[in-house]
């Protein structure tokens, strides 16, 4: 018979030994595990994302809507209502000054003895807590304090300015705010009170000054506990520093984000409004000092105000991806599980635990390709089992699919690992050996012969002797699989006419 020499790998018997090919797995995808891995964790994250954001911008907006409708407002309105506190006892000591019989008497007795005057002021001031305590003779224009005579008022001198305004006025009293004092500290509010003699002359102008403590107090505990940023704004748009100092630009025109405002906020007087400076959104209460002819600027950082729940959302977003990355892992373990079992269902034959011929066709375009890349002699026996009919016939079905699962049993156990044992049909076994070339195929073939041969079958409470036909054919490198397993079929068939219970070996076509 003549033989083909293998062309490559001319020591195959290392291969047994030391080289062994890697085991057989299947191709078989029953669906694309990582497609789907990748859709439910799209689906996961984008869940979660949508509801912690959604989450997330209705507390922004719960939170901003506080802070426009209500805790804005309230600051205002409370520093507002210390401010008319804080002014009301300035106005009324200035009136009982304007009306006091004695100031009237001493002026209309013609100023004679500062002392008693200075005396007057002094014990006002003092007995009020009052900054400063006045009183501008129209007559004389001489400027009386608690330290006695301080100065002469002139309508040239423009400090005075405030007095001829007074004098001039058709109201009783003004409350002027003197944000200019040498001590920057110390803002004061003056209460410039007109004085008329018994018969409704006008004689001269008295008052006090006051520190607005409280309300710098007031305002930097605001400033402090809520983080706003609270200031008065005067009629042209500056800004009059109150409280602790602000950063503000003197001129609000020219703060960024705000400038554009102004004008509108010092129109409208008062109102909520939004603007964005360095990269923040800053929400603004404006409310209208009519006495003091200021404006009230409460403003909050909202990026300030929403630490609190940005931090949140980044605890949720951290507890969704890990959720997230639990559930697909958990996924992945059931898929893969899931598609082992789908594919041992699918490839494995019931009754025999081998390989099914719908797995063979899997495997063989693997070891194929296997083949394209590295040549090397594979052969391929096919056995069937000698007069398997009256096996059924004379023990029964049930014994014959024993005796099946047996040869099954005594086929696999002598192959190698790498080799494949297939159930080709009813009583038929298709076998590839891997690295094999035809003389081994031949011995293996006549090894595996004498295995089914030699031990006897259980049959019920007897025993039965069984045995195999086998064709061998090598892969001659070109032909078809059908060819190859065709020849294989001839060298089967040509075992069965021999006489059964033999090999049959078919040479590779010349
Ligand atoms: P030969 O030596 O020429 O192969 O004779 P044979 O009787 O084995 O050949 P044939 O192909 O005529 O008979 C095969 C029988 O195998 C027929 C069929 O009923 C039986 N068979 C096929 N599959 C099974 C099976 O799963 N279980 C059992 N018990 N019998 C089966
Ligand atoms: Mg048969
Ligand atoms: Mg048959």
């Amino acid at each position: 018979m003549p033989r083909r020499k293998p062309t490559t790998s001319p020591s195959r018997r290392t291969t047994t030994a030391d080289a062994r090919p890697p085991p057989v797995t299947l191709p078989l995808r029953l669906f694309d595990r990582r497609r789907l891995l990748l859709l439910v964790s799209l689906l996961l994250s984008a869940g979660f994302f949508a509801t912690t954001l959604f989450g997330y911008f209705v507390s922004k907006q719960a939170i901003r809507d506080a802070i426009i409708g209500q805790d804005l407002p309230l600051t205002s309105s409370n520093i507002y209502s210390e401010i008319q506190k804080d002014l009301v006892r300035p106005v009324l000591i200035s009136s009982t000054m304007a009306h006091d019989t004695f100031l009237r008497d001493w002026v209309l007795g013609g100023e004679k003895d500062v002392s008693l005057m200075t005396r007057y002021l002094r014990e006002v001031k003092e007995r009020y807590g009052a900054f400063s305590s006045f009183f501008v003779s129209e007559r004389s224009a001489a400027y009386y304090t608690g330290d006695g005579l301080l100065k002469r008022v002139s309508p040239d001198e423009p400090r005075d300015a405030w007095y001829y305004r007074v004098r001039d006025m058709q109201a009783a009293y003004e409350i002027n705010v003197d944000p200019d004092l040498a001590n920057a500290d110390a803002l004061t509010i003056f209460i410039n009170y007109r004085v008329f003699d018994f018969a409704d002359n006008y004689i001269g102008a008295t008052g006090i000054g006051l520190t607005v403590d409280a309300v710098r107090r007031l305002i930097a505990e605001y400033q402090q506990r809520y983080q706003r940023t609270i200031y008065f704004v005067d009629a042209q748009g500056r800004v009059v520093v109150f409280g602790n100092q602000t950063d503000r630009t003197p001129d609000l025109h020219n703060a960024p984000g705000l400038g554009q405002l102004v004008d509108r906020i010092l129109r409208e007087k008062s109102g909520s409004y939004q603007y964005s400076a360095d990269g923040d959104n800053h929400i603004l209460n404006v409310n209208y000092l009519p006495e003091l002819k200021w404006y009230l600027f409460v403003e909050q950082n909202e990026a300030l105000a929403l630490v609190g729940i940005r931090r949140t959302l980044f605890i949720n977003l951290a507890i969704s991806l890990a959720v997230t990355l639990v559930v697909l892992f958990l996924t992945h373990l059931a898929l893969l599980r899931y598609q082992r079992r789908m594919e041992d269902l699918a490839t494995t034959d019931k009754l025999t635990g081998l390989l099914n011929r719908q797995a063979f066709t899997l495997f063989i375009d693997r070891l194929m390709a296997d083949y394209r890349r590295q040549p090397r002699p594979t052969s391929v026996l096919l056995a069937d089992v000698d007069n398997f009919k009256d096996i059924n016939d004379r023990h029964g079905h049930l014994v014959g699919d024993h005796v099946l699962q047996d040869i099954a049993q005594r086929l696999q156990g002598g192959l190698r690992e790498s080799d494949i044992a297939v159930r080709w049909g009813g009583e038929e076994f298709l076998l590839v050996l891997r690295g094999c070339d035809l003389a081994e195929a031949e011995h293996i073939a006549e090894k595996l012969r004498q295995v089914v041969a030699e031990q006897s079958f259980a049959a019920g409470n007897q025993t039965l002797t069984v045995t195999v036909s086998i064709g061998v054919a090598e892969y001659d490198g070109r032909e078809l699989i059908e060819q190859w397993i065709n020849r294989a079929d001839g060298g089967l068939y040509a075992a069965k006419n021999g006489g059964r219970n033999r090999v049959g070996v078919v040479p590779a076509p010349a």
